[in-house]
């Protein structure tokens, strides 16, 4: 008689452990959610949304789809919506991938990314950045193999910050097959300043093997409510809906997402709001001689190599999220970014 026993995958995942918790919520710069609360008109459509929780939700997530078409001027049969786009990226590498197949990603980059890999049995071919913290393409296209099957593109790459040029991506997906799906993680898309910047929806209308996430958990702040989309070819997009769970969505996040949608002037001050300070804490480590990498995403990267976990300790009552190699700090209220900048400033280098 032997204890049930789960796949030998789950071994290599590392169980969720929460990090030492922030003085309160304000301080939290570990999770690059937004500071404001949720847009004008949310809360009041989300809760209408409320009364109906007897019933299933809408499996088809149809108004928001529509909005989104309208949005991105494609029909509703491009999207597929998820509990966070994490959920609908677990759903792509399920339905394209098993046991020997490979998925090559960039590495520092998003955690999910091996987890999602992992449990499917597949393969990850994980290509380190630059020295400079941004993807390194042409070493990514080096890595495809005739097992690959799907490669992750970060932009702006979380937890670094840079994002990946349009040229750069035409240039790589010049060398990339056809049959290889080419994800493009947009979660941070609202935030990116830069000209030259991939816009995923525009290479999605050139390349019919590209996927976009976005998500409604960063610029729009409704991390808690989960809800996230693709955007891709509809035959793709049947695909990932059949791998993800049935009623995922709710109601009450489809209406909060809506209205989100609605609000979108004030949407652009929200993202404009963090913007600035993101451009204001970088140019403040610059000038404490830091080597932070620029950043268009709401958190920048403080490459602390060993010290990572001492730095997070010394940010406390400030949570910030240690990685190997760096650490991670997302863009608050001014306020806490400035007692952010005092621990920076008096961390001993
Ligand atoms: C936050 C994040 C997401 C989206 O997360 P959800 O809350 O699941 O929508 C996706 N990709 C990256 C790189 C992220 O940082």
């Amino acid at each position: 008689m032997t204890d049930p026993r789960p796949r030998q995958v789950l071994a290599a995942i590392p169980a969720y452990r929460p990090g030492r918790p922030a003085l309160d919520e304000s301080h939290k710069l570990s999770s690059n959610e937004n500071p404001f609360p949720p847009l004008p008109g949310v809360v009041e459509r989300a809760a209408a949304g409320l009364a109906r929780m007897n019933r299933y939700p809408d499996p088809g997530v149809t108004a928001l789809g529509e909005a989104l078409a309208e949005r991105h001027g494609l029909s509703t049969d491009h999207f597929a919506f998820g509990t966070g786009s994490v959920s609908v990226l677990f759903g792509l590498l399920d339905a394209w991938c098993g046991p020997g197949d490979e998925v090559v990603y960039p590495w520092r980059s998003f955690e999910a990314y091996p987890i999602a890999v992992d449990l499917p049995g597949a393969t990850s071919v994980r290509v380190p950045l630059t020295a400079d913290h941004r993807h390194d393409l042409p070493a990514m296209a080096d890595a495809i193999t005739e097992r690959t099957k799907v490669v992750l593109v970060c932009t702006p790459n979380n937890p670094t910050g840079p994002v990946v040029t349009e040229a750069e991506f035409e240039e790589f997906m010049a060398r990339v097959p056809t049959t290889v799906l080419v994800v493009v993680d947009e979660a941070y898309v609202e935030f990116v300043r830069d000209p030259d910047a991939l816009a995923g929806a525009a290479a999605l209308a050139r390349h019919a093997n590209v996927v976009v996430l976005r998500t409604f958990s960063k610029a729009y702040g409704l991390a808690g409510l989960r809800i996230g989309y693709s955007m891709a070819h509809p035959a793709i997009t049947e695909a990932i809906r059949k791998a993800l769970p049935p009623f995922g969505v709710t109601d009450i996040a489809q209406a909060a997402a809506l209205a989100s949608l609605e609000a979108q002037a004030e949407l652009e001050e929200r993202v404009e709001a963090v913007v600035a300070e993101r451009t204001r804490v970088f140019d403040a480590l610059r000038e404490q001689g830091w080597d932070v990498p620029s950043s268009h995403a709401n958190f920048v990267w403080l490459p602390l190599g060993e010290r990572s976990a001492e730095f997070a300790e010394h940010a406390h009552p400030i949570s910030v999220r240690p990685f190997p190699g760096g650490v991670r700090v997302t863009i608050g209220t001014p306020e806490i970014n400035d007692a952010f900048l005092a621990r920076a400033a008096a961390f001993r280098r």
